[in-house]
Parts: C-alpha cells; sequence; structure tokens
C-alpha cells in the first residue's frame, strides 16, 4: 500500500493528523527533501527506511515502491503542500495503478495557505476579489499559452504566484501588460510557516527589487492584489445581521444585534 500524503507548508504540526499517523506507521518514506521539512521525518518509527526523492527520478521512486510492495511493506510517499498543486503525483499514481499497486491519497496545507496566514489574509474580500488564480512563469514545465499571466492579470482577480521567484522582474512586467498597475499591492512570503519566514508586503512594480534586498531567490510565494492591502471591502451577507442564513434567522436591524 502507498499512501500520498501532503505534508503541509512546512511547520511540522502542519501535517493532518491522518498524514502523521501514515507516517508514524509507514515502512518507507519516500520525502521531497528539497521543500519537505525535514523535521516531519522525526515522526517516523525507529527503523523506517528513507529515500530523498530529490536525488531521484520517476523510475527510481517507482522501484523502491515496487520493491516495498514487493516485501509487504507500507511506504508514504511525502509531498510538500497540498500534492494536487505541482506535485507530479499523477504519473505516479498511474505507474502504480498499471503495476496493480494500491494506494490512497491524504491532503495537506497547502503553501499558499501557509502564505495567507504569515500575512493575515482573505483571499476572496467582498467587493475586491472573489477569485484566486494559482497559477506559475513557465520553467522547465511549460505553461500553456492560454494561461499567460497576462490573460489572468485581466482579471484583477487576487493571484497566488508558485516556482516563479527567480523571474521577478520578468513577472512585474507581464502582470503590468496584463492590466494591473504598477502600484497594485502584492507581497512576497518566503518559506511560509517555516521558522525563518519572511512575509514582505511590496507592489507588483517592486517584486523583483524587494526579493534582491531581501536574498530571497526561491521558495517563495508571489501574492498579487488588492486583497493584500485590504484598504476597502464590504463586509460580508454572511454574517450579516440583516440576513437569514440556513443557520441563523435575521436580526431585526443591525444596530439591535446585541453587544
Ligand atoms: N504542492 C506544493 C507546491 C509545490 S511547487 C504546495 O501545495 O504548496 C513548489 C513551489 O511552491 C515553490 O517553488 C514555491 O513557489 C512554493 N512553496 C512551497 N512551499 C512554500 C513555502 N513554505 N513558502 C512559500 N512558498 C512555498
Amino acid at each position: 500500500m502507498i499512501h500520498f500524503v501532503g505534508a503541509g507548508p512546512g511547520a511540522p504540526d502542519l501535517i493532518t493528523l491522518r498524514g502523521k499517523k501514515f507516517l508514524e506507521e509507514a515502512d518507507v518514506i519516500i520525502y521531497a527533501g528539497s521543500l519537505v521539512n525535514p523535521q516531519l521525518l522525526d515522526y517516523a518509527r525507529e527503523g523506517c527506511q528513507v529515500h530523498n526523492s530529490a536525488e531521484m527520478t520517476l523510475e527510481e521512486v517507482l522501484a523502491v515502491m515496487k520493491e516495498a510492495e514487493a516485501a509487504g511493506l507500507t511506504t508514504v510517499r511525502l509531498h510538500t503542500g497540498d500534492p494536487s498543486l505541482y506535485g507530479a503525483i499523477r504519473e505516479q499514481m498511474d505507474a502504480l495503478e498499471e503495476a496493480g499497486i494500491s494506494f490512497d491519497y491524504c491532503p495537506g496545507v497547502s503553501s499558499f495557505s501557509g502564505a495567507a496566514a504569515a500575512l493575515n489574509l482573505e483571499y476572496t474580500l467582498p467587493d475586491v476579489s472573489q477569485s484566486v488564480v494559482i497559477t506559475r512563469m513557465a520553467g522547465r514545465t511549460p505553461v500553456p499559452e492560454k494561461e499567460s499571466i497576462e490573460s489572468f492579470a485581466a482579471h484583477h482577480a487576487t493571484m497566488v504566484i508558485f516556482l516563479s521567484t527567480g523571474m521577478l522582474q520578468e513577472l512585474s512586467l507581464r502582470l503590468i501588460a496584463g492590466g494591473y498597475s504598477a502600484d497594485t499591492p502584492a507581497a512576497i512570503v518566503y518559506k511560509a510557516t517555516w521558522e525563518d519566514e519572511k512575509a514582505l508586503v511590496c507592489t507588483v512594480g517592486t517584486l523583483a527589487e524587494t526579493a534582491a534586498r531581501n536574498n530571497i531567490t526561491k521558495t517563495a510565494l508571489m501574492i498579487i492584489g488588492d486583497a493584500v492591502s485590504h484598504s476597502h471591502y464590504q463586509r460580508s451577507e454572511l454574517y450579516n445581521p440583516a440576513f437569514a442564513t440556513e443557520f441563523r434567522p435575521a436580526s431585526r436591524m443591525p444596530e439591535d444585534s446585541g453587544k
């Protein structure tokens, strides 16, 4: 049995209870050593076999899984954040399906949630943005033409940009070409929820210089949009005393809502 597990964004207590249990019971752990906090390996039992996938190819990862399976062992494949985002899990799952090896999948807290926590942000502020665009600049992995930064920027929704810390000058230019002004609020969150986390508020036009000034070259998310500054927004309807919900009747007037 293989358990795909989301490790969370960094802090070792931000793995789920289920993920931690899988780690504690595993015979073999294959972890993404480039980003997973090695402190999570402290949950492993003594004698557990540990492999760092940062130094392995897909074929090598699969070979370890198949060998473990043949020996009747339980394997945890530990991915950073939530495995569904840039996790390269589908190719592993397809190979396991083909080999007739069963697996399951335990979600994790993504770094984009960790970054919001670092900045006390609500990405979806009423009247500001009700959508979050999660994307990246093209790197070795291409991004489809229809998903250009410019085309997403045109929506002025909240954007969270992964895997692009080394390309911030170009990112700024493309965000501006897409319709954001240079003074649109932005933030860089480096190693969200790790002990050396840095959360820096800047603007679309100053992303590159902010990263350079703080020696940030990788492991960061860029957050773009007015949700970062939260200088104007509407209060929620969900908690508005004038509106009833499925769980709560409407109060008479907001002023009467009781203190
Ligand atoms: N599945 C992961 C993302 C893996 S892609 C998740 O859900 O978070 C790797 C990229 O994620 C990094 O290049 C960086 O952009 C971002 N990232 C991962 N962990 C991070 C963290 N703790 N803080 C900021 N960015 C992080």
